[in-house]
């Protein structure tokens, strides 16, 4: 069961309410799967009857305290989209004209917008040869002076070089955004992915592990982000302590801001959705590591990608390399199954390969090697082990 029209949720949700243990989820073999079950439905409806529904109602502020807990940092937000929470970083960082922005050319296309949308010029930077690191020697002849800010994208949950490119970045007085929007929970050197850049994004689209339908979070480190973060996603409303702003707290027209708030509804969501991240985690960790040793077994045409990092685990889906050749034939009979492989979904291809990305066009020939190689297959904890075995045999069969 797929919830897509308003009708049909309604539909379900009568459903639910009166089968207290239905449990929906999506039927394609799809790296989207979303389960409601009855602790969803019930805080949904808590926060449907509490004082305020809106981005200031008293959901939102639980889940931003849940979220801290999860992730043991001091400060978080929640926000409508990641897509607007990287323009609330740059708005933030007054990144504009005239200013530079590092990101990868393999990062999808909600990455890029906001720089552009911002006025700024997106530099793309190139990864290692055969996995999804940044390559540290094209990234320092990338920066220049007017580079102001990188963003980092783990693609499909594999950590990369975060760590590294954090330092060099640092040093540089360039600031780091980590772009985790598949990385819910994945872990480097035992801290969650989120802790090694300035900022950290992660989105609640549906097909993110922690779902709220649209929305995201930040992870914040510093007090006085935070404080200006409420500020630009609450039509500037004054949040800053500094002394001089004492007495004019929650008030408007001193400082700029747009609304970026999250309504109160999704965040109910996210609080018993993240609830359920450890366990998913513990599947899709189990399945992907299922998959990867039969095929490793299997063929050695066939390869789990590696970024060389201390913990490979990644829970978003799992990405396989091959030839080009090898992989056209195993994404087109995974798709006549209904199996959309993610590179095949998104007409995956460098960034400055589309028209509106191609004037900043650079050269990332490692980049251009790497994404004809690559396939994904979901992990999901929808999926049974028949239907991993199910891909496997028509993967054996191309
Ligand atoms: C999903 C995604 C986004 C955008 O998230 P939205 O919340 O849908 O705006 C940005 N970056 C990456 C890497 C994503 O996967």
């Amino acid at each position: 069961m797929c919830i897509g029209t308003t009708k049909n949720s309604i539909i379900l949700l009568y459903h639910l309410i009166s089968n207290p243990k239905t449990y929906i989820r999506m039927k394609k073999y799809d790296n989207c799967h979303v389960n409601i079950e009855q602790e969803d439905i019930e805080s949904v409806v808590a926060a449907l009857t509490a004082d305020s529904i809106s981005g200031k109602g008293p959901a939102v502020k639980q889940f931003e305290q849940d979220l801290a807990h999860f992730f043991k940092v001091p400060h978080t937000l929640c926000c409508s989209n990641a897509t607007m929470g990287i323009y609330m970083i740059l708005l933030l960082e007054d990144i504009g004209p005239g200013d530079e922005v590092l990101l990868p050319p393999t990062a999808p296309v909600m990455t890029i917008l906001p720089i552009l949308n911002a006025g700024a010029t997106p530099v793309f930077v190139d990864n290692e040869p055969g996995n999804f690191n940044v390559c540290v020697t094209d990234l320092q002849q990338k920066i220049s002076d007017k580079t102001r800010l990188l963003i980092n994208v783990p693609m499909w949950g594999y950590a990369n070089n975060v760590d590294r490119i954090s330092d060099i970045c640092r040093a540089k007085g360039i600031k780091v955004l980590e772009d985790n929007s598949h990385c819910h929970g994945t872990r480097l050197k035992d801290s969650y992915l989120g802790s090694f850049g300035d900022y950290a994004i992660f989105s609640t689209h549906e097909r993110k592990l922690v779902t709220t339908g649209e929305g995201a979070f930040f992870l914040i480190r510093a007090l006085a982000d935070y404080n200006r973060l409420m500020e630009l996603r609450s039509f500037g409303e004054v949040c800053r302590t500094d002394p001089e702003y004492r007495n004019v707290q929650g008030a408007y027209g001193f400082f700029s801001g747009l609304n970026f708030k999250m309504s109160a509804i999704n965040a109910a969501l996210g609080s018993t959705q993240l609830q359920k991240l450890p366990a998913k985690i513990k599947v899709r960790q189990e399945h992907g590591r299922y998959l990867a040793e039969q095929l490793h077994q299997y063929t050695d045409d066939i390869r789990e990608i590696t970024n060389g990092m201390p913990s490979e685990d990644n829970y978003y889906s799992i990405v396989c390399k091959t030839s080009i050749a090898r992989r056209a034939r195993i994404e087109e009979a995974l798709r006549q199954s209904n199996i959309i492989s993610d590179p095949l979904r998104y007409q995956y291809q460098p960034l400055y390969k589309m028209p509106l990305f191609a004037p900043y066009a650079s050269s990332c020939p490692n980049a251009e090697a790497l994404i004809p190689t690559i396939f994904s297959l979901p992990v999901h904890e929808g999926l049974s082990k028949e239907e991993l075995d199910l891909f496997l045999n028509i993967i054996y069969s191309t």
